[in-house]
């Protein structure tokens, strides 16, 4: 047994246990047979590592650091000229006879595995639940050809003539018992595929003595290097860190993951790795693009490659004549040389990464993983656009699926849809980058384009930093695009439930209580059932304010009860969960704690632990939750069939009222689209399925049926419940579903809307719901027929009426000019569409709020209809005329007055202008009266500039108690609940007005 300090950190585990293996090689490490084969130990005179070698001189450990770089391409002796695919063949020649069972790679979106959204190794297509025991296997001796994604080194690709953001890397796995963990027969394995497969000479390869630590295991490893290049990493995971020390694992865990692109590479002795990879694509893709090869230079060139990498580079004019200097080529041919290559390389590696992940799900967003799609799909066609090529992505794509077809003849299947979705990146690109031009063009003038302007024309345009670099870098100008950006970008967005699980913590002792058996899981149908209590506590419970829109919290004093077996849903999967009574106490609420359903009673319970109780649930809100998630999955199932097998769900809420369902999809929907998918689903209702509920254990459901299972994400346990209408949908999902399609009811999509870039949100009602919406519906469109007095199928182009002369009689309201036109509904006309959709879109507002909208509407419509006569009477020529014919004159200034019943400012205003363009003297004086108070506005002539209102209003306000200002030439204002005559305030005013012209005088 191992002695070491508690509970370390991974790399502090990694580091004490190597220590512990060096000194005592033998027992730790396979070297009986690297004496066998030949090798002997050695110590790196300059990094001081232990490796093994069949070069008895070596003295380094083969390290790019200790050795002399990357020399692949130099003198390399041809080996077995193993092509790509026939790598993999190879292998599976050498290692099936041996027990190791080839299986079909996994896909590079990581459904199954909530610590990863892509696939970025062979081990993770088992990881959390094979690796820790909890799952079988598929095999306890495999060999998986597992497509990875990763993206560290986007801008190398091309460029360094061996990275790729996209591999097959070649795992060879054992998932094992200690007794049949034969760590020597692994290693050897490995290496006879190697030396006899790839047709490595053993001294063109030394091997290094290491260890791996993760997750709280660790192990012994042996990496493989050749030509300072690792190759792989054979690692044993055979110790676990506990409090008590480290122990032995109960199942041994061999890790050897292998790109298969470099072993080819290696093999075939190419000069980089892309011309070893996909050979018959760069043909196609050099036919088309006329790109000469110069692969002395390219390789020369390679080497130098690390001075252009353009995170360090300030200045890249600089860097290139560097690179120049150091071939003896001007810059400017060696650009003009070199970059057609790199791009012709970059193409190619993109498209195929783009392939795989479009297939398997993943679509290129502003978000998350998305972005990275994007990324590298904007890098490639950045090249095609810079040299003008004819060529296609999706068509380099198809020529992939040509070249792979041996080995994964899958991603031939969606050639179509990925063909489609890189054809909506490619207008989405250009349409961005004719933007960004425009954009910057402007902003460089005005302002330095700061990190807040990036992430801002990024959120709201949709217009990533590199374009704006680019467009920016053409005007001369430098642009900084901060490290972290997309993560500030990321931050900012809105985040998607995937899981509306409860993150409720409760404070209650569960020692000693077993999981609860779930009745609900059986049927859902079953309301009742009778249990043993386990456990009761009084607790403090923060419970959701169901009524409040967004999430309030309310906090209350509850009861936590515990039963040995529970026909109640608690909230997960995005289902809410039941309410119901326990004896006569109701429940409120009813929450998973890992594998225990607890109760929350907001009263205290009448019985006690040990007591046989008897539990019911709500039914009707049992069976609308119920109809809600089975339509969840069969709109999923519907949107497939309309938009594409690129749908997947990325999210889901189902609630009493509605449920919602977020898809993976590109662009918003059309009408006709969403009409599409509610038609479909509605057919697979009506066909009356029988759904098939089971559990089953997790590898043979994956097998089965795929990875497209985890539409809900990862599923923790062992065995799954598989949830299925046969030939419509299959997933693992905890929910409670209808027995038969036909209880889902009606299914009526009422919105869908883009909620993010590539994330469609549907939302629907099912059954009851949708029942009691077309209810509500009817309701709303009697009530609106009775306001816009037409009937209930008229009421669009009567709305529309109502609201453009609502529109235009506010206009008039203050010059009085109408005409009958505004003041009359009469339009009729059928509704082409039935829906109060079409009111709503219209407004803009939801279906509940258009009674309050158009009554308001309407009532103020009607009022400005009484109002508008009034008004045109009082601002109307006769009146003018007859106010003019009256107007007293004193002191050379025309004085006229006059009151008008609810008239106010905005009219009184427009009637003096008319006065004083038939009266330049004038001085005149309106008011308008009103229960609330009186309005008035003061105007006076060209001509008696003498008179300063501004002033005169002042101390007119004081006097009479009121509130308003103005210029010297006009002002208004308002006095509060001013009981007395009106006629009162002009003699107040005039009287102010000529005690004005005394002070003047
Ligand atoms: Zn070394
Ligand atoms: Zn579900």
């Amino acid at each position: 047994m191992i002695h070491m300090a508690k509970l370390l950190s991974d790399k502090e585990q990694k580091k004490a246990f190597k220590k512990i293996a060096e000194e005592n090689p033998g027992k730790y490490y396979p070297i009986t047979v690297l004496k066998q084969k030949g090798f002997i130990r050695k110590h790196c005179i300059n990094c001081k590592k232990y490796f093994w070698t069949a070069v008895h001189t070596k003295e380094t450990c083969g390290e790019p650091e200790c050795n002399d770089g990357f020399t692949v391409v130099n003198n390399n002796p041809k080996k077995n000229h193993l092509s790509f695919i026939q790598v993999w063949k190879k292998i599976v020649e050498i290692l099936e006879p041996r027990g190791y069972v080839p299986i079909k790679r996994y896909p590079v979106v990581a459904r199954w595995n909530p610590t990863t959204e892509f696939t970025i190794a062979s081990i993770a297509a088992f990881q959390p639940y094979v690796v820790s025991g909890e799952v079988p296997p598929p095999a306890k001796k495999l060999l998986i050809p597992q497509f990875c994604l990763r993206f560290g080194d986007i801008e190398n690709v091309g460029i360094t003539g061996s990275h790729c953001t996209g591999f097959v890397m070649i795992g060879q796995h054992q998932f094992v018992s200690p007794e049949e963990w034969d760590q020597d027969q692994a290693f050897r394995d490995i290496y006879d595929f190697l030396v006899d497969g790839v047709g490595l000479a053993n001294t063109e390869f030394v091997i290094h003595e290491d260890a791996w630590a993760g997750a709280g295991c660790f192990g012994p490893c042996m990496e493989f290097f050749s030509r300072g290049v690792e190759l792989f990493n054979q690692v044993y995971t055979l110790f676990q860190q506990t409090p008590e020390g480290p122990i032995g694992l109960n199942l041994k865990v061999l890790d050897m993951g292998l790109g298969m692109e470099r072993v080819a590479w290696f093999s075939q002795g190419t000069p980089n790795i892309y011309e070893a990879i996909f050979p018959l694509v760069l043909q196609r893709i050099r036919e088309r693009t006329k790109v000469e090869l110069d692969y002395t230079l390219y390789n020369r060139f390679s080497q130098f490659s690390a001075f252009l990498n353009i995170d360090e580079v300030e200045d890249m004019n600089e860097a290139w004549a560097r690179v120049g200097r150091e071939l003896n080529i001007d810059p400017i041919t060696l650009k003009e040389k070199i970059v057609p290559m790199t791009a012709v390389y970059s193409i190619a590696e993109h498209s195929r990464s783009l392939l795989f992940a479009i297939t398997d799900g993943k679509l290129p967003s502003n978000v998350g993983g998305g972005y990275n799609l994007r990324v590298i799909f904007r890098r490639a066609i950045s090249f095609i656009d810079q040299f003008n090529w004819d060529i296609d992505m999706g068509e380099v794509c198809e020529w992939h699926a040509e070249e792979l077809f041996e080995i994964f003849p899958e991603i031939s299947e969606s050639l179509n849809e990925v063909k489609a979705i890189l054809e909506i990146e490619k207008q989405k690109y250009y349409a961005t980058k004719k933007e960004a031009e425009k954009i910057v063009k402007k902003l460089v003038k005005k302002e330095d384009i700061t990190e807040e302007k990036l992430i801002e024309l990024y959120d709201s345009n949709g217009i990533n930093p590199e374009l704006i670099k680019a467009a920016a870098a053409k005007l001369g100008k430098k642009i900084k695009i901060p490290d972290d950006f997309y993560g500030k970008v990321i931050a900012r967005h809105e985040k998607i439930v995937q899981v509306h699980a409860t993150n409720k913590k409760i404070d209650i002792d569960l020692t000693n209580i077993p999981d609860t058996k779930k009745l609900y899981f059986t049927d859902y149908s079953k309301t009742e059932n009778s249990a043993k209590v386990l456990k009761i506590q009084k607790i403090t419970h923060e419970i959701e304010d169901e009524e409040a829109e967004g999430e309030q919290m309310l906090k209350i004093t509850a009861w936590a009860i515990v039963l040995d077996s529970s026909i109640a849903y608690p909230t997960s999967g995005g289902q809410l969960h039941d309410n119901g009574w326990i004896n006569t106490i109701k429940f409120i609420d009813v929450i998973k704690l890992g594998g225990i359903t607890i109760h929350i009673l907001d009263q205290e319970p009448d019985f006690k632990e040990g007591d046989t109780v008897t539990l019911k649930i709500d039914r009707d809100r049992r069976k609308l939750l119920t109809q809600h998630h089975t339509a969840t999955h069969i709109v999923n199932a519907a949107a497939r069939k309309i938009l594409g097998n690129h749908i997947n769900q990325a999210g889901a809420k189902k609630t009493l009222e509605k449920a919602h369902l977020d898809i993976t999809h590109y662009d918003s929907l059309t009408d006709e689209q969403v009409n599409q998918i509610e038609q479909v689903a509605n057919e697979l209702v009506s066909r009356e399925i029988q759904s098939n509920i089971r559990f089953m254990e997790r590898s043979e459901a994956e097998s089965k049926y795929g990875m497209s299972l985890y539409q809900g994400g990862a599923v923790p346990g062992v065995s799954l419940r598989v949830v299925e209408i046969p030939d419509i949908d299959i997933e693992a999902c905890g929910g409670t579903h209808v027995n038969n399609t036909r209880e889902i009811g009606q299914i009526k999509i009422i919105k869908s809307q883009k909620i993010q870039d590539g994330i469609v949100r549907l939302t629907y009602t099912a059954g009851n719901a949708t029942k009691a919406l077309f209810e509500k519906n009817e309701k709303i469109k009697k009530k609106l027929s009775q306001i816009l007095e037409v009937s209930p199928d008229e009421l669009v182009a009567r709305s529309q009426e109502l609201l453009e002369k609502w529109r235009m009689l506010r206009k008039a309201m203050s010059t009085g000019d109408y005409s009958e036109y505004m003041t009359t509904l009469t339009i009729k006309e059928k509704d082409p569409d039935q829906s109060l959709h079409v009111l709503s879109r219209f407004f803009e507002i939801s279906t509940d709020m258009l009674i309050g909208k158009i009554q308001k509407l309407k009532e103020e419509w009607e009022t400005m209809r009484k109002e508008i006569q009034q008004i045109a009477i009082v601002v109307g020529e006769k009146n003018v005329e007859y106010l003019v014919e009256n107007a007293k004159e004193v002191h050379n200034v025309k004085f006229i007055a006059a009151i008008y019943p609810n008239m106010d400012n905005k009219v009184l205003s427009n009637l003096g202008k008319a006065l004083l363009k038939k009266v330049n003297s004038g001085l005149i004086f309106l008011i308008g009266s009103s229960p609330k108070g009186v309005n008035f506005i003061v105007m006076r002539g060209e001509k008696i500039k003498e008179y300063n209102l501004s002033k005169i209003s002042k101390q007119f306000l004081q006097k009479v108690n009121g509130k308003g200002g103005g210029k010297p030439d006009s002002a208004q204002g308002f006095i509060q609940n001013y009981k007395e005559e009106p006629e009162k305030l002009f003699e107040i005013f005039q009287k102010l007005v000529f005690s004005s012209i005394e002070l003047n005088k």
